[in-house]
């Protein structure tokens, strides 16, 4: 059983923000990828997030290539450069695995769902600190709903509301 000090916590919360500040400053996979065989637009009226979303999905459902272009503020981004970060490289269904398990937990929800065997959540983690501002857990959540959009190749935008 783990128990954090409570000057554990604050650190850990601080390495998050700064995890935070950084893929927001510097996202990574920003960019359209040379190949697109799926893609999405996100929009979060509410704080006027956007996002594009662009995948690379060979014919067996593995994610070959991914990346994203938009707008928005720092929780956004950084959410939409973790995932891809996370993503990149993995089998669709995995990636929907971590989509829902990760929105579910945002939102608080009760079916929090499991994270796909042999994975962790690791840096996304970050993302958990929005659940304290619950104004900004859609701009955490948007680059996820985009996902899930382009892979089940729903071609509306995906909207937070
Ligand atoms: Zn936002």
């Amino acid at each position: 059983m783990m128990t954090d000090s409570k000057a554990d916590t604050n650190e850990l919360r601080d390495l998050y923000r700064e995890l935070i500040l950084d893929h927001a400053r510097s996202p990574r996979h920003f960019g359209r990828p040379p190949t697109v065989t799926h893609s999405a637009d996100g929009i979060n009226p509410l704080c006027g997030d956007k996002l594009h979303l662009y995948l690379e999905v060979a014919d067996g459902g593995h994610i070959d290539d991914i990346g994203f272009e938009g707008t928005g503020c720092a929780i956004s981004m950084a959410s939409a450069s973790l995932m891809t970060e996370t993503v990149a490289g993995m089998d669709s269904s995995t990636a929907l695995g971590y989509s829902a398990t990760l929105t579910a937990r945002l939102t608080g929800s009760e079916n929090a769902g499991e994270i796909p065997a042999g994975f962790s959540l690791g840096k996304l983690r970050a993302l958990e600190g929005v659940r304290e501002f619950p104004s900004r857990v859609k701009c955490a959540t948007l680059p996820w709903h985009a996902l899930r959009a382009a892979l089940s190749a729903d071609t509306r935008p995906a909207s937070t509301e």
